[in-house]
């Protein structure tokens, strides 16, 4: 039993919300906060029995610090922007709480990709008895604790990973995202970073691609990127040489992607309008459809999974793990599209294994250092169950 406060009344925190109120034995008291208290209400008036609601911004540890403390709370699932980690962080350690996130945190005005200033409140959660698990999506997230999974019990020696991830949902717009367009917009026209050959190497955005036969969807172009989990697996596969993540897009998006980005539109620089500063890609994100409307309007599915060749007694492997997900069948479950259901559940879950003990260890870990077992054993009946596939 333990009683849980959840930051960002967003797609991703619309989804915790609901999973948590179905878990109550667990979640004894669920509270929602975010900068616009009208969205968690919103959120809250879907969910039978009570939610707590509450404004907060969590851009200021000591205002984080104050709600943690009058709800008493013992546990944050943080999930507004990448750009809050860092003080809600710093929030949980003073007020003595455990804490969970599903992205790297990341500066307004340039692209941080670097897990140094998270892990640093390491030996601060470990010396007051605290788990704090970064980046618990889906990817980065479940992806991790796959790598875990093969690394205990189908590998002996991991020698690349290729995370693949496939979104075949159709919203019927002409273009919108399917999470925060800022930090989406971000994460694709990011020079990419991939680890190949045991280093890491920097190639132009959108330049590489490949093709991938994913499950149930089929075979699809998929381009290389920059994404956080390469970072942490690179450093906590032993020995592993190559990391890469590999994203598809439809050509109606990398064409809208390539307009916006050639006039400017996707830039962080600020400029001057009338006399205001205005931040282009911000301007974009204000008039894009919110992630948190496309649930009712996407069909179709996700494919997301880690391609590991490797060796075991020898011989050598190559084995896919990975999800399917249904838009409709996730809406229908929590009202929301499915990336916002992969990213919102193993949140969940990764709080019950802390409040529950499982993974109750003292610090601040990205999934992969954690025992894969008691997480790969639940994800699927919490909705995301996995599949083995030997290639
Ligand atoms: P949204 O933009 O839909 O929601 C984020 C919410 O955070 C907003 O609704 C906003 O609401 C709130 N927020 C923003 N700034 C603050 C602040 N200073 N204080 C309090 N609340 C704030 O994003 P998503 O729900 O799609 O994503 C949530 C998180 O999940 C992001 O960090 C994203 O990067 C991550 N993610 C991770 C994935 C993974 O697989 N690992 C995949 C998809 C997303 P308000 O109006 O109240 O400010």
């Amino acid at each position: 039993m333990g009683k849980v406060l959840i930051i960002g009344a967003g797609g991703v925190g619309s989804v915790v919300a609901h999973k948590c109120a179905q878990d109550r034995e667990m979640f004894s008291e669920i509270s929602l906060a975010s900068r616009t208290l009208e969205k968690c209400d919103r959120i809250a008036a879907e969910i039978e029995g009570d939610i707590r609601t509450a404004s907060v911004d969590g851009d200021q540890p000591s205002e984080v610090e104050a709600l943690i403390r009058k709800l008493g709370a013992e546990l944050v699932i943080n999930v507004a922007s990448p750009y809050q980690n860092l003080p809600i962080m710093e929030a949980c350690c003073r007020s003595g709480v455990h804490y969970v996130d599903t992205s790297l945190d990341d500066e307004r005005d340039k692209i941080k990709y670097d897990y140094a200033d998270q892990w640093a409140f390491h030996d601060r959660f470990k010396d007051a008895g605290l788990t704090g698990v970064l980046s618990i999506g889906f990817d980065p997230g479940v992806v991790n604790v796959y790598c875990a999974h093969a690394q205990k019990h189908l590998f002996d020696h991991i020698e690349t990973v290729d995370i693949i991830d496939c979104n075949a949902g159709d919203h019927g717009y002409e273009f919108a995202t399917n999470f925060d367009p800022e930090t989406n917009i971000r994460e694709i026209l990011a020079d990419v970073i991939a680890f190949e050959d045991g280093e890491f190497r920097t190639s132009k955005a959108l330049k590489t691609k490949r093709q991938f036969d994913f499950p149930e969807i089929g075979p699809r172009d998929a381009y290389l990127m920059t994404h956080e989990e390469v970072l942490s697996l690179a450093k906590f596969i032993p020995g592993v040489k190559n990391v890469r993540f590999w994203m598809t897009f439809t050509e109606k998006y990398m064409t809208h992607l390539g307009v916006l980005e050639n006039i400017g539109m996707t830039s962080i620089a600020p400029i001057i309008y009338e006399g205001r500063e205005v931040v282009p890609l911000q301007f974009l994100k204000a008039l894009l459809p919110d992630p948190a409307s496309l649930g009712p309007r996407t069909k179709g599915k996700t494919c997301i999974g880690c391609m590991f060749e490797g060796t075991k007694n020898g011989e050598k492997k190559r084995v896919l793990i990975y999800n399917n997900c249904d838009h409709e069948v996730c809406y229908s479950e929590v009202r929301s599209q499915a990336v916002s259901y992969t990213t919102g559940v193993p949140a969940v879950l990764t709080a019950r294994l802390i409040l529950s003990g499982a993974w109750a260890v003292p610090g601040v870990y990205c999934p992969e250092q954690l025992d894969p077992d008691p997480f790969m054993n639940s994800i699927g009946r919490l909705g995301l169950p996995w599949n083995v596939k030997e290639a």
